[in-house]
């Protein structure tokens, strides 16, 4: 009897049969780093929150089931111990303790003339929490005292030294780093969309201040941690903000922000025109950059965000983009970078 030819058996010339692999690869990178980023970083349409978040007035703590509510001044008497100091700025001095085998952070007013801001700054964790604050663990106001979970990376400020310890050698690329830049940006579309309105992130005069107010978790994401000073925005009813009540200068803050009398006419904080958060927009470039850092491939990222931060220097607020905008684009960066490096000349063939 005469055997069928196998179907399977109609085989493609090896040029087409590459090139049809090639697109298969392609589509399923694209498949791959779809998920990947949408899974680190949230598509824009997801909510903001946590699955690990509890409801408002409770937390939980490292691999525990159950949520807790957040503890009282009796409780934080009772039941926390004061380790040793790891932290002071102007507001509060920022002590490592113990609840219950978990490290945390007790936070003191330093100076009772600064109770405003300390009790704004605890307002807004309280109102804020999400997957882009610290947690609150519980707060005495009459004490002056809150309690947030413990981050030993510590600021941002020591992120080039905390990357060039052998444990964190393999996150100092270029790739995590523009993935810290979109955290942080993440962080200011929320403040700018935030469930009390459009807050600016005031404590932000200088690039050291900026990087003080934030934390790195030990999976290198970025959380806001000092809130003490983010006024409300709402431009539709005309409301704006000034940060602080002193004349600001430097290339850091923003044009708007500055003295625009010249030095003839002394400042006088009544004269002060206010502004709203596209000064936030302004400072991103240099924090960035600040990310970005100086290693392999850093400069190519520079290059392809050059028009995006260009636009963020723009003097006239208004033409500034918005952090949804700036985050769209850095996460088109990556994806077109990420691709770049794992299928180098692709662009090119397709
Ligand atoms: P202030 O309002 O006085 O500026 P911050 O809340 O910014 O105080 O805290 C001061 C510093 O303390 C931070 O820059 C950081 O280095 C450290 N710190 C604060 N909270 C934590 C935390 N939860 N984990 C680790 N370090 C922290
Ligand atoms: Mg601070
Ligand atoms: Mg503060």
């Amino acid at each position: 009897m005469e055997k069928k030819p196998h179907l399977a058996k109609r085989d493609l010339p090896p040029r087409e049969a590459s090139a049809v692999l090639l697109v298969l690869l392609v589509l399923l990178l694209n498949a791959l780093l779809y998920l990947y980023l949408s899974d680190l970083h949230g598509s824009s349409g997801r909510a903001e929150t946590d699955p690990s978040l509890c409801p408002f007035g409770y937390f939980k703590l490292g691999s525990v089931k159950n949520c807790s509510p957040w503890l009282s001044c009796e409780a934080i008497n009772k039941e926390v111990r004061k380790l040793k100091c790891v932290g002071e700025g102007a507001v509060k001095r920022v002590f490592l303790s113990e609840w219950k085998e978990n490290k945390v952070v007790l936070s003191q007013l330093t100076n009772i003339e600064l109770k405003e801001d300390f009790l704004h700054g605890l307002k807004m964790l309280k109102a804020l929490q999400s997957r882009h604050v610290v947690r609150l663990l519980g707060y005495c106001e009459k004490q002056f005292t809150i309690l947030t979970e413990y981050h030993p990376l510590g600021s941002l400020r020591g992120l080039n030294e905390t990357l060039h310890i052998p444990k964190y050698k393999g996150m100092n690329t270029w790739h995590r780093r523009l993935m810290l830049a979109m955290d942080y940006v993440s962080v200011i579309r929320y403040l700018h969309s935030s469930p009390l309105g459009t807050l600016v992130m005031c404590d932000s005069n200088d690039l050291d201040k900026v990087l003080s107010q934030y934390l790195l978790t030990s999976d290198f994401h970025i959380l806001v941690n000092d809130l003490d000073a983010l006024p409300l925005v709402n431009k539709s009813s005309g409301r704006l903000v000034k940060c602080g009540h002193r004349e600001l200068q430097g290339e850091f803050v923003a044009p708007e922000q500055r003295w625009p009398y010249g030095e003839d006419v002394p400042f006088d904080d009544d004269l002060m025109p206010p502004y709203d958060e596209k000064t936030d927009i302004w400072k991103i470039p240099d924090v960035s950059n600040f990310f970005l850092g100086h290693v392999e491939g850093s400069d190519i990222v520079r290059l392809h965000l050059f028009d995006i931060h260009a636009a963020c220097k723009k003097k006239d607020p208004a033409k500034r983009p918005s952090a949804q905008e700036i985050l769209d684009t850095y996460r088109k960066v990556l994806t077109l970078l990420i691709r770049e490096v794992a299928m180098p000349g692709t662009r090119e063939m397709l």
